[in-house]
C-alpha cells in the first residue's frame, strides 16, 4: 500500500475533486488554491519530481500536456491564458513527491513571478 498522497487519491482511497482522467493522467482540485482556478496534474505512475524523468516514463508528460490543452478548452481559458508549473524538490517548494504540474489560471492570479 502506497504512502504517497497522490497515489492514495488516484487509487481513490481519498477523495479529490477530479476535473480529467484517462489511463495515464489525473487532474484534480488543488485542496489550497492560490488562484481561482488551481488544478494539479499528474500522471498515474509514482515519479517523485522531473529529476526522476527517464526513457521509460518521459510519455506521460505528453500524456499530461495533452490534457492540460483539453482542460484548458473545456474551462475557456486557452484564450485568456494560465500558468504550469512544477517545483522539482524542496528547495524549490516541492511539498508532495510525486510529479505534478500546478495550472494556475483565473482572475485572482498571482503577478507574473519570473
Ligand atoms: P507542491 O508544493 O509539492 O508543489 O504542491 C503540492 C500541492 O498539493 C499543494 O498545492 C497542496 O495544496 C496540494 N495538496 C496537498 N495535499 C492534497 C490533498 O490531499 N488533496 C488535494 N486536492 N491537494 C493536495
Ligand atoms: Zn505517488
Amino acid at each position: 500500500m502506497s504512502e504517497c498522497i497522490f497515489c492514495k487519491i488516484i487509487n481513490k482511497e481519498i477523495p479529490a475533486k477530479i476535473v480529467y482522467e484517462d489511463n495515464k493522467v489525473i487532474a484534480f482540485n488543488d485542496i489550497n488554491p492560490v488562484a481561482s482556478i488551481h488544478i494539479l496534474f499528474l500522471p498515474k505512475l509514482h515519479i517523485k519530481n522531473i529529476n526522476c524523468l527517464n526513457e521509460t516514463n518521459y510519455s506521460y508528460i505528453i500524456n499530461i500536456h495533452q490534457a492540460i490543452q483539453k482542460v484548458a478548452i473545456k474551462l475557456n481559458i486557452n484564450e485568456q491564458g494560465y500558468r504550469v508549473i512544477s517545483n522539482c524538490g524542496k528547495g524549490a517548494g516541492q511539498t508532495v513527491f510525486h510529479l505534478h504540474y500546478h495550472l494556475l489560471s483565473g482572475n485572482s492570479l498571482d503577478p507574473k513571478i519570473i
